[in-house]
């Protein structure tokens, strides 16, 4: 071989391995094989902010949006129209109420208020919406043609350090609690304060021994590291992390490092994958701490709340955070897949939680996209089906099981 050609060879040599090492990271374009795929399977998001959002802009009756109509996007990621073209068979609507609540005695009120949103919601749209309970209940529902809806209470402030309240949370429907919100609790640590008690207190293991009693879902969301470690090894059922992302991609505390996924594989839980930009890309991982921060110390600068919300809103201006694509996503996906296995990787969007969004997943009508990248990367019709909504399904019924077991 000329020496000119060995050059050459040797200089494209990184590049040809590149090329092979990288998945194609352009627009994802939709098929008519993946859509059947994916209308064919059973969605089941894990988390949805909706909620929220009619306490946000004080709209308890529906009056000032109304989500049988198109609602302007990016103003609100749902609607009707766009769960349906998203292919939305189950949603577990997110009942969240702010951490400082705690501090304000109010926590237990306003997550009243927003269990009692998700319930009107449900009856407003009564063509679109059925409450559901259990595994089976979505099932049933989902073949009436209808969206399952589920209520998940975001944080332990909700209960505030009472059983009582937990149990009525449950019997008013609620299905999952996720453990913290961004503070710490008297019982459990979150992943976004100083650590405390690194882990659970032995109420904290009450409260998720009494979560398995009651067939509620432990939700490892938002939870430290270490207290994500100390649930598994006190719970008796399978545990969900809601809407959480994979650390070692993005390593923001509140993501999944790889020993934890590897325990949820053996406790047979479920890991289902966060959108928002600042959990899937390291720089956007980076960015979020620094953003707790801020968003602290400005809390404290200012107690007016429209003084506040001006100041964060300048600095999250000044701090853009980098927005992602549809390929980060899957990248956690599969991520999950090779640590834990196929069995425990799910969907928790956080759509209406979150301040910015990936590419080509920029609301409730995209989830299509996440097959279409699937069937791209090779995933067989079972293991996209899995993902999306079958391992969380298989999740309820094994918790149902246990508190069966236990009642
Ligand atoms: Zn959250």
């Amino acid at each position: 071989m000329p020496r000119f050609m060995i050059l050459t060879a040797i200089l494209l040599l990184p590049n040809i391995v590149l090329a092979q090492a990288q998945p194609k990271r352009g627009i994802v374009k939709l098929t008519d094989e993946a859509l059947k795929i994916h209308h064919a399977g059973l969605l089941i998001d894990g988390h949805n902010d909706l909620p929220w959002q009619y306490r946000k802009l004080d709209d308890f009756a529906f009056r000032k949006f109304d989500i049988a109509k198109p609602q302007p996007q990016p103003q609100l990621h749902t609607d009707i129209e766009r769960l349906r073209k998203g292919g939305v068979g189950a949603q577990f609507w997110s009942a969240y109420v702010d951490a400082d609540t705690a501090k304000k005695k109010t926590a237990v009120k306003q997550t009243l208020e927003q269990i009692d949103v998700i319930h009107r919601l449900v009856k407003a749209y009564p063509d679109t919406f059925a409450m559901a309970y259990t595994a089976d209940d979505i099932v049933r529902i989902r073949k009436e043609g209808k969206i399952a809806s589920l209520i998940g209470v975001e944080g332990g402030h909700s209960i505030d350090n009472s059983l009582g309240v937990l149990r009525t949370l449950h019997s008013l429907g609620t299905r999952y609690m996720t453990l913290t919100h961004s503070d710490n609790l008297d019982w459990a640590d979150s992943a976004t304060d100083v650590p405390k008690l690194n882990g659970l207190s032995p109420f904290g293991e009450s409260v998720v021994l009494e979560m398995n009693r009651l067939g509620m879902l432990v939700d490892i969301s938002h939870v430290s590291a270490d207290t994500m470690r100390h649930v598994l090894k006190v719970t008796k059922a399978p545990v969900i992390a809601s809407h959480s992302s994979a650390f070692a991609l993005a390593p923001h505390p509140r993501n999944v490092p790889d020993d934890v996924l590897k325990q949820v594989k053996t406790n047979g839980g479920v890991v289902m994958v966060n959108f928002y930009s600042g959990f899937i890309t390291p720089e956007g991982a980076r960015l979020g701490p620094v953003t707790m921060k801020a968003y602290r110390d400005l809390k404290k600068q200012y107690p007016n709340a429209e003084e506040f919300k001006a100041a964060y809103a300048t600095w999250k201006k000044e701090h853009p955070m980098p927005q992602g694509s549809i390929h980060d996503v899957v990248d956690h996906i599969e991520h999950i897949i090779k640590i834990a296995g196929i069995d425990h990787v799910g969907i928790g969007s956080d759509y209406d939680g979150i301040g910015s969004a990936p590419r080509q997943l920029e609301d409730v009508s995209t989830y299509p996209y996440i097959t279409q990248e699937l069937l791209n990367r090779g995933h067989s019709r079972e293991a996209i089906h899995k993902i999306l909504g079958a391992n969380v399904l298989r999740v309820m019924r094994a918790a149902e099981a246990v508190a069966e077991r236990t009642k």
